[in-house]
């Protein structure tokens, strides 16, 4: 009988917990604005429509991206919460030493999945009988086991930013998607040409400001403002570098000791011909007082960037505004801004904001970790995320119908997870448990 009545309970738990995920029928639509400094907002004159979207909605002074602070790596992680050592994308350019193989964002193999771990958000919504529609993402045009989004372009710079904005509302509109991604590559392209503190910078935002009045009103005009969950964030912040804070690592190193030199600025990876390594990094370690040398296995807890073999031997980490490069005279040293660097130093802060009918209004939340957007984007749609290193703990204040049911699918998107597998790496269950309660 008591067993009868247990397997009863069990059962209408059950049915109410599967009711949960189904029943919330929100739509979700993540703007990326790269490179948008989260004080941009303080500092730049003339622009409304960012302040006026957080006020109608939910914000945080800034989020935390994930080490490294850089494009590829940093939406990377926001798309499948991720540490860069869990998902494998340590940098824009990259060397693995299995495949014995480079990676760069132009390289023809760049879409190829073996370099992309984990899921992206996208992915995890199509298994779950989601339609997606993805612009201009970082891996929105990686096949993951045969799947891809269900919308999709290839990466066109030079598609008019309001021309991206109605192509992504409309397939809401029209093709009845439930998640969409957009990107934007500006201000990051004028902060690294002019600084973050330029005039042409500010001249960007103000820019960017025009399309997410645009993007607002294209919203309400379809009638979607009702369904659709829009939430805006950028990648990392930008910092003013300089030709004399920059330290050519070969004058420093007896090169025909080093296997591979890969990425340049705010960090470089260093892999060492085989019993050479000690050696290197006597060279290095004492250069400069504004450049660190860690051998792969000691780099900081904090940063999650140990575990995984396309970090290097050596990881170099420069202080803010200084780089380590090749060679000065290569033309992208003449650049004002750069971006990689420490992600807990305030200039590479990005933005939050979200509104929408799920989220709250005229709401501000503590900082949180920019990883943590891809178990909040699930709840946003009713889904079961992937294992992912993020949390709900932060952001699931954000959500304005706490209803019984949001709290079956948010105690769901929160329990402990398996071990997300990729490379050499990577993480126990314990580890990933305790990055939850410290997120
Ligand atoms: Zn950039």
């Amino acid at each position: 009988m008591e067993y009868k009545m247990l397997y009863g309970i069990w059962i209408v738990t059950f049915a109410l917990r599967m009711l949960s995920v189904t029943a919330m029928t929100g739509k979700v639509l993540v703007v990326s604005f790269d490179g948008f400094r989260w004080d941009y907002l303080d500092i730049v004159s003339g622009i409304k429509n960012f302040p006026k979207f957080a006020a109608e909605g939910t914000y945080a002074e800034y989020m935390t991206s994930t080490f490294t602070t850089l494009t590829f790596s940093t939406h990377y992680s926001m798309a499948t919460g991720l540490y860069q050592e869990s998902h494998g994308l340590v940098s824009n350019y990259m060397y693995d030493p299995v495949f014995n193989e480079s990676f760069s964002p132009r390289c023809p193999t760049a879409n190829d999945q073996k370099w992309w771990g984990g899921q992206p958000i996208w992915i995890t919504a199509t298994l779950q009988g989601k339609k997606a529609g993805c612009l201009f993402w970082v891996s929105s045009e990686v096949e993951f086991d045969g799947v891809l989004p269900y919308l999709w372009r290839k990466y066109d710079n030079s598609m008019p930013f309001h021309e991206r904005v109605d192509t992504v509302l409309d397939w809401f509109a029209y093709d009845d998607i439930d998640l969409g991604l957009i990107y934007f590559n500006q201000p990051d392209k004028a902060g690294h040409k002019y600084g973050p503190r330029s005039p042409e910078v500010a001249q960007q935002v103000r820019v960017v400001d025009e399309v997410l009045g645009y993007l607002v009103d294209g919203v309400r005009s379809r009638g979607l403002d009702s369904t659709l969950n829009v939430i805006v964030v950028s990648d990392h912040g930008m910092t003013n570098i300089s030709l004399d804070r920059m330290i050519e690592i070969p004058r420093h190193a007896d090169w025909s000791l080093v296997e591979q030199f890969v990425e340049v600025g705010a960090i470089c990876h260093l892999f060492c011909k085989q019993g050479q390594l000690d050696v290197v990094y006597e060279q290095l370690a004492r250069v400069h007082p504004n450049m660190t040398v860690y051998r792969r296995d000691d780099v900081p807890v904090h940063w999650h960037y140990s575990r995984n073999r396309r970090i290097g031997d050596l990881l170099l980490v420069m202080d803010e505004g200084w780089s380590c490069t090749e060679n000065k005279t290569f033309s992208w040293n003449k650049n004002k801004g750069s971006h990689g660097y420490d992600n807990r130093l305030l200039s590479m802060k990005p933005i939050f904001m979200a509104q929408g009918p799920d989220i709250k209004r005229g709401y501000e939340i503590e900082p949180f970790m920019s990883l943590d957007l891809y178990p909040l984007t699930a709840t946003l749609l009713g889904i079961t995320p992937a294992p992912n290193n993020g949390t709900l703990r932060i952001v699931q204040d954000m959500i304005r119908k706490y209803t019984p049911r949001t709290k079956a699918v948010i105690e769901a998107n929160n329990a402990p997870v398996a071990t997300p597998v990729f490379g050499i790496s990577l993480m126990t269950t314990t580890s990933l448990t305790l990055w939850r309660c410290l997120a």
